[in-house]
């Protein structure tokens, strides 16, 4: 039998008393560790993350709290080639997919770290100036934020078992807030690693950091109204968490980042092969394949106009067809595998359904697997489809409502700028869309025209081709979720993302006490 692997929770190491679910590579079909959560004492893991960390950290200021996120980074920076190992086995990705992830992690935490140092010594955040209450400047009312003195559970996806982790670490700790992470099981191993690099090399206070591998059973019981929690996966299990108890009745502050049919638009006026036209053919083609797809923020729907078709269907193909993929121990390969066999399983349904209202423009099966048995691997090549016209573009709500989280993507042909954007926001609300095209005043226009509907919206014109950070890229810089579908919630964004782990209090007093802070 695999190593089981234990829960680091009330500051000690616990195994789960059953048998465990096992964790498989999936290329190799080989089981490699499990995990278990079976009977963990759970009440009094939440109590000493509250207590005990929550206490320790708020001790601290923010400038303290950067100075642990960025030893945090130094730990994971000299194990990053154990974690990569655990990708590759784990997740069945490629090194620069591995990347994305677990690099990703890191540079997101030293961002905050420097962001903390700028917060200096303090131990609030005042939020904004005095606003006088009366005719006399004496009595004022000053807002601050303070950390909220209770625990924030994340219960993450599994395609980012890393970056996942840190990107929400980074800022409750820098705000002062302990942490509890439920890694998604398929993938839970390295979270539970770089926890457990942590905790040994003894960088953060007792308490402050625990992590739970396995069953989400029972976990969203133990919240309290003063805790957080931050969920990232699909739609249905968003709907269970916000339905829950804690949150209906003792008003738990809740974020979540759902699904997503994010789109790429080249605007019209657009030759075919213009710089704007191979920007937006480049990038669908990166997008796609890039952790075969399994990116929240990947392009589901690539709206060009009807006149580009078909040189957009080529463009892109042509680029999807220099994909090698297979088992990515061999350097020959560009793309992994999919997680696991469910998620080949739900590509495939996935795609079926899209079919019915799409042709196929790219087939994913003609790709033949490289160093990999295709009994076995869960790999799938990337798949383009297109809905051939602009009548057929209004007519196909699966490609608007479908997301088929792996390397495939829908052409949407439309008539006009009105139509595209009308199309675009169909997706309900999307995490990102990225713009292409050359005239800086119509991208303007389209990208203000986007914004209530999506998180970031990526605008690309020829002057940023070789310096803009991918349309899928997460930077810690910019806002990272999106309205509607895509779960309502907002994370990252600089500074912005510390508001989620601070309550808002309005204090009224005289100056000379406002004044002593
Ligand atoms: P999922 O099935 O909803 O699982 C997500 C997490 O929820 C896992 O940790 C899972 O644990 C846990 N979970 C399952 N049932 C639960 C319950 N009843 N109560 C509490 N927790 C529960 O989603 P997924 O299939 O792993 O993730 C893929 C989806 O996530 C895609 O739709 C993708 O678009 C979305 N996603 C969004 C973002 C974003 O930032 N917006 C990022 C990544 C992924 P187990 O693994 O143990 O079941």
């Amino acid at each position: 039998m695999s190593e089981l692997l234990s829960n680091f929770i009330g500051g000690r190491w616990v195994a789960g008393s059953g048998a465990g679910t096992p964790l498989f590579d999936p290329v190799l079909g080989t089981e490699l560790v499990r995990v278990d959560a079976t009977g963990l004492d759970l009440a009094s893991a939440f109590g000493f993350a509250r207590e005990q960390g929550g206490a320790a950290l708020r001790a601290l200021s923010y400038r303290e709290r950067a100075g642990l996120l960025a030893a945090i980074g130094k730990v994971l920076q000299a194990n990053r080639d154990e974690y990569y190992a655990i990708a590759t086995a784990n997740s069945g990705t490629v090194k620069n997919d591995s990347a994305v992830d677990i690099d990703g992690g890191i540079y997101t935490l030293s961002t905050y770290a420097k962001l903390g140092e700028s917060l200096g010594e303090r131990r609030f955040m005042p939020d904004g100036e005095p606003a006088r209450l009366g005719k006399e400047p004496l009595f004022q009312s000053q807002h601050v934020l303070t950390p909220t003195r209770g625990v924030a559970l994340f219960i993450n996806a599994f395609n980012f078992p890393s970056w996942g982790l840190w990107e929400k670490a980074a800022p409750a700790l820098l705000s002062g807030v302990p942490v509890i992470v439920k890694p998604a099981t398929a993938t839970a191993w390295l979270t539970q690693r770089m926890v457990k690099d942590v905790v040994d090399a003894g960088v953060l206070p007792a308490g402050a950091l625990s992590v739970v591998c396995g069953s989400s059973a029972g976990l969203l019981d133990q919240l309290q109204p003063f805790d957080v929690i931050s969920f990232t996966g699909s739609a249905e299990t968003a709907a269970l968490i916000r339905s829950h108890r804690a949150v209906v009745q003792g008003s738990t502050r809740v974020n979540i980042e759902a699904d997503s049919l994010n789109s790429a638009l080249l605007l019209p006026g657009e030759a075919a092969g213009s710089e704007a036209f191979e920007l937006l053919a480049k990038e669908v083609a990166r997008e796609m394949t890039v952790k075969s797809g399994q990116k929240c923020t990947a392009i589901r729907r690539v709206f060009v106009p009807e006149a580009l078709y078909g040189a957009a269907a080529e463009a892109i193909s042509a680029r999807l067809a220099k994909t090698t993929v297979g088992n990515p121990r061999n350097e020959a390969v560009r793309m992994g595998s999919l997680v696991n066999r469910a998620q080949l399983n739900s590509v495939r349904e996935g795609l079926a359904l899209l079919k019915q209202q799409a042709t196929v423009l790219h087939d994913g099966a003609g790709h033949a697997l490289v160093d990999a048995d295709p009994a076995v691997a869960c790999c799938v090549g990337p798949t383009l489809l297109g809905v051939g016209t602009a009548a057929q573009s209004d007519a196909a709500d699966r490609v608007h409502d479908t997301e088929v989280f792996g390397p495939v993507a829908t052409l949407v042909p439309y008539r006009d700028a009105a139509h595209a954007l009308a199309l675009v926001r169909r997706g309900q609300g999307s995490l990102v869309a990225s713009l292409y095209g050359s005239d800086p005043k119509a991208l303007a226009a389209a990208a203000l025209e986007l914004a209530d509907s999506h998180g970031r919206v990526h605008v690309i014109s020829p002057d940023v081709a070789a310096q803009h950070t991918g349309h899928g890229n997460v930077m810690p810089q910019s806002l990272h979720g999106g309205p509607g579908r895509a779960g309502g919630g907002e994370e990252l964004g600089g500074l912005r993302a510390l508001n989620f782990y601070h309550r808002r209090s309005a204090l009224q007093a005289s100056t000379e006490v406002l004044a002593a802070l």
